[in-house]
C-alpha cells in the first residue's frame, strides 16, 4: 500500500482551485481532495491562505477526513430506507465525506460527486427560512423545540402533547414549518424555499423528480400527520399544500460538498463562506444549532450528542450534516441507515473527524496542539 503526496506550487492553486492531492495507492485508501478558498477581489494571497485562529490546520483536517473515510468504509451494517421506493434503488455502497470550513476550504473523500436527496437535512434550512422571515418566537410559540424521543414520523408524539408538532426537525414539525412560510399559494411557497436553499448552497439546486414522484405517491403517513396537526390548529396553511411542498423540499438533490457548504453557512454565523452572502441573521443561528443538538438525530439524539457534542441533522437519503460553529461543517453520506433512520457510515465518519480534531462543543476550549490547532 503506497501513498504518494503531490504538492503543486501555490500560484497554480489560484488559477484553478485545486491545491494538492493525496493519491491513494491500490489498497483502497481514501483519496482526499482539498480545494483552496474562493478569492473574489483577492488582494493579498498570503493573508488569504491563513486559516482563521481556532481552525485546525489544513493538513490536520485533510488527515482527519482521510482517516474518517478509511475507518468507516468497512462498516456495512444497516440498510437503505425503503418506505420511499426510490431510495431503495440507490446503490448502498456509496460513501462520501466532505468538510467545508468557514474560510471556504473544501476537503472531500469518496463519492462526493453523487447527488442524493437531501431528505430531512432540509428541515434545518426551512427552519432558517421561517426564522429569517418571521423571527424565532413563532417557532417556539407555534411548533415547539422539545425532542420527542419518538420516531421521526410519529403521530403518537403529536397526540400525547398539546397537539403541536414538538420541534421543527421531526416530520410533523417540518410540515408545520412549511405552513409558516409567508406565501399565498403552493408555487410561491416552494419557490421561496428553494431560493433559500440555493443561497445556503451558493448554487442552484435541483429537484430529483424520481424521488419526488416516488415519495409523493407513497407519503400517506405524512398526509395523515398534516391532517392531525391541522385538526388541532397547529398547522397554519392548507394541509395537502404543505405536505406537497415538504415532499419537494425532501427531494432536493445535493452532493456531499453542496450540503457541507449549506452547513458551513451556519458554522459561519449565517454567511455563505463561498459567496459571502448573508443567508440568515447571526442571532438566529445558535437557536437553529440548539434544535439540531437536541433533535437532529430523532430518537437517537441523546446518544449522538453524548458521543459528539455537535449539532447535526440526518436524512433518510443517507446524508448527515454536522456543524462545528466558527469552524466547519462536516457531511457524511452513505445510504445504509440504522433503526433510527440515520446513516451508519455517515455518523461514524463524522464522529471520527469530530474526535480527531477535538470539535466537541461541550468539551471546553482546550485546543489539541498536536493536531495543528492554533
Ligand atoms: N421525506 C422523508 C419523510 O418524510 C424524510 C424523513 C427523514 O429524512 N428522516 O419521511
Amino acid at each position: 500500500m503506497k501513498t504518494q503526496l503531490v504538492k503543486l506550487p501555490f500560484r497554480s492553486w489560484w488559477a484553478v482551485t485545486g491545491l494538492f492531492f493525496i493519491l491513494a495507492g491500490s489498497g483502497g485508501l481514501a483519496q482526499v481532495t482539498t480545494t483552496a478558498p474562493p478569492q473574489p477581489g483577492r488582494e493579498s494571497p498570503q493573508s488569504a491562505i491563513q486559516p482563521p485562529a481556532g481552525l485546525p490546520s489544513p493538513d490536520a483536517i485533510e488527515r482527519a477526513v482521510k482517516n474518517a473515510y478509511d475507518s468507516a468504509k468497512g462498516e456495512n451494517s444497516g440498510k437503505n430506507a425503503d418506505y420511499i421506493p426510490a431510495l431503495a434503488q440507490v446503490p448502498s455502497d456509496l460513501f462520501g465525506v466532505a468538510v467545508v470550513t468557514v474560510d471556504g476550504r473544501v476537503y472531500k473523500a469518496g463519492d462526493v460527486d453523487h447527488t442524493f436527496s437531501i431528505q430531512s437535512c432540509s428541515k434545518i434550512f426551512t427552519l432558517c427560512h421561517v426564522m429569517q422571515e418571521s423571527g424565532d418566537k413563532v417557532i417556539l410559540d407555534k411548533i415547539g423545540v422539545e425532542p420527542t424521543g419518538d420516531k421521526f414520523n410519529s403521530i403518537k408524539a403529536i397526540e400525547q402533547g398539546a397537539g403541536n408538532a414538538d420541534n421543527p426537525l421531526v416530520n410533523a414539525g417540518a410540515i408545520a414549518t412549511v405552513s409558516l412560510i409567508k406565501a399565498s399559494n403552493a408555487d410561491e411557497r416552494w419557490e421561496k424555499l428553494l431560493n433559500t436553499y440555493n443561497r445556503f448552497a451558493g448554487e442552484k439546486l435541483k429537484l430529483l423528480e424520481d424521488v419526488y414522484k416516488s415519495e409523493a405517491e407513497s407519503n400517506f403517513r405524512n398526509r395523515g400527520i398534516a391532517n392531525v396537526l391541522f385538526n388541532s390548529k397547529h398547522l397554519y396553511a392548507e394541509p395537502m399544500e404543505c405536505t406537497d411542498v415538504y415532499t419537494k423540499q425532501c427531494s432536493v438533490g445535493v452532493t456531499a460538498k453542496q450540503l457541507a457548504v449549506m452547513g458551513a453557512t451556519l458554522a459561519n454565523n449565517g454567511v455563505n463562506p463561498m459567496t459571502k452572502e448573508k443567508c440568515i441573521d447571526a442571532k438566529y443561528v445558535p437557536k437553529v444549532l440548539a434544535v439540531m443538538l437536541t433533535c437532529g438525530f430523532y430518537d437517537e439524539s441523546g446518544t449522538w450528542t453524548w458521543g459528539s457534542g455537535l449539532p447535526a441533522k440526518t436524512g433518510v437519503g443517507g446524508g448527515i450534516v454536522a456543524v462545528a460553529p466558527g469552524k466547519m461543517a462536516i457531511v457524511g453520506f452513505s445510504p445504509r441507515l440504522n433503526e433510527a433512520g440515520n446513516s451508519v457510515r455517515g455518523a461514524k465518519a463524522i464522529l471520527s473527524i469530530d474526535q480527531e480534531l477535538g470539535l466537541n462543543l461541550l468539551a471546553g476550549r482546550e485546543a489539541p496542539k498536536r493536531l495543528g490547532m492554533k
